[in-house]
């Protein structure tokens, strides 16, 4: 187990719970899927009632309605046994649904909906695995609705490659929660007392609650921008940065592929301005949940059929098929649509990238492969040779050191070759001739039916 840690644990799900039976409406296999789903929730739920000192984030512990939680508990337990047995009954391969009716039984036998809180939490910093469960149940009720009910890609599979390491980098950034949370917010408080020292509540916290929300996103996303472009063009900051583009599959998880010294650093660069100038906890909490809901949909596998008829929502907003397009492996698009929330900016810098209808073909980092598995993505930075997004294994390629936009290594993906600096100009000649025609490098239009 230790040395699997080190690599993607997609083989070991797949040889546990995999069959090669349908997994199509009927076959018992959603049903399987949800009460696993449910019985992990529901016996972590539980354990984090018997063990909330360890467990749980002391920042969020107060703030729970208990009866809601024993309910929602009682609810997951019975979702577990009851699609558990359905699953197992209709397949033939009946480990994923015993594995559901399993975790709903441990769920109730540590002490169900019922379970008894200790009479005294110790004051210790917790882990927030409570956190962690409430944002799996959330996220899979919303994200994977909205992929199913409309799918961008319908022929990628719901577990697809890497899974189980973003899963692994959902688990760690939501455990670590209020570390980081305290570690972001400390050069804006640092800096706002070192600066206005000891200068009273700020105009800005004063200002009306949407007011206020409408410039803490303009501020944030102008923050965010720039420094997501130095982490496209600075080759130590790529390293970092090339891990949450690796994913050759967009969902709404692949949201959650980050090197955590990436997720500080940009979290408490955003956070510092808006720290400083005093915004009010209120309209700061509002943009950290939209903000948080933003960043995860515009990555999911999912095409809104409205805001393709609707053109006027992407010019206002960062939609999936914008950010699914800076996340394109070669092209165009790429070092494109840096904002995340309005793609004005990228329009007021000279990046934005998105022609009507136009979705990348692929997805991903070409040149050295980023390595499958949490802890070896953590690692890869601090390995790997020097690159940029653009420049990534690829500077020998550039005709005379211009930047030509189009990414060499993609050319030629299944053969790995090379070739001579002519070979790569004759080729991307072609390309550009390919784009004069109408035709654009890793991009395809898909239609909305
Ligand atoms: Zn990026
Ligand atoms: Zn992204």
């Amino acid at each position: 187990m230790g040395n699997r840690l080190w690599h993607s644990l997609d083989p070991f799900f797949s040889r546990v719970f995999g069959d090669d039976a349908s997994t199509d409406p009927g076959s018992g296999w959603a049903a399987g899927v949800i009460a696993v789903l449910a019985g992990f929730l529901a016996a972590g739920g539980v354990l984090c009632f018997r063990f909330p000192g360890v467990l749980t984030a002391p920042g969020l512990r107060s703030l729970y309605p208990l009866p809601v939680l024993r309910a929602a508990i009682g609810l997951l337990i019975c979702a577990a046994i009851v699609l558990g047995l359905v699953s197992a009954r209709l397949r033939r391969r009946k480990v994923l649904g015993l594995t559901g009716v399993c975790l709903g039984v441990a769920a109730l036998v540590l002490g169900g909906p019922a379970a008894a809180l200790p009479r005294q939490i110790g004051p210790g910093p917790g882990l927030g695995f409570d956190w962690f469960l409430l944002n799996v149940l959330i996220m899979t009720l919303l994200y994977a609705s909205l992929e199913r009910a409309a799918p961008l890609r319908p022929e990628q599979p719901v577990f697809r490659k890497g899974w189980t390491t973003d899963g692994v980098h959902l688990l760690v950034s939501h455990v670590g929660v209020q570390g980081a949370s305290a570690i972001i917010v400390l050069p804006g408080q640092w800096l706002r007392r070192s600066i206005l020292g000891g200068a009273g509540p700020s105009h800005a916290g004063a200002l009306p609650f949407l007011f206020q929300l409408a410039a803490i996103v303009v501020i944030a996303d102008l923050c965010f921008y720039w420094i997501h472009r130095a982490f496209h063009a600075w080759p130590l900051l790529w390293r970092l940065h090339r891990i949450h583009h690796s994913n050759e599959q967009m969902d709404w998880l692949a949201s959650e592929r980050l090197h955590v010294v990436e997720i500080v650093i940009v979290r408490a660069l955003v956070l510092t301005p808006l720290i400083l100038i005093g915004f009010g906890q209120g309209p700061l909490l509002a943009y950290v949940t939209f903000a948080s809901v933003q960043a995860v949909l515009v990555h999911a596998n999912f095409r809104s059929k409205l805001a393709a008829r609707l053109g006027w929502v992407e010019r206002i907003l960062v939609t999936p098929r914008i950010h699914h397009l800076h996340h394109a492996a070669d092209g165009p698009a790429v070092d494109k649509n840096f904002a995340i929330h309005l793609p004005v900016l990228d329009r007021l810098f000279g990046t934005l990238y998105a022609p009507p209808g136009v979705w990348p073909t692929r997805t991903g980092v070409d040149g050295r492969p980023v390595p499958e598995g949490y802890w070896a993505q953590q690692l890869s930075p601090f390995r790997s040779p020097h690159g940029t997004r653009s420049g990534d294994d690829f500077d020998e390629y550039r005709p005379d050191g211009v930047g030509v936009g189009l990414r060499v290594a993609a050319l030629e993906p299944a053969t790995g070759r090379r070739g001579t600096r002519a070979d790569v100009k004759h080729r991307l000649e072609h390309d550009r001739r390919a784009a004069g025609h109408g035709r654009r490098g890793g991009l395809e239009h898909r239609t909305v039916r």
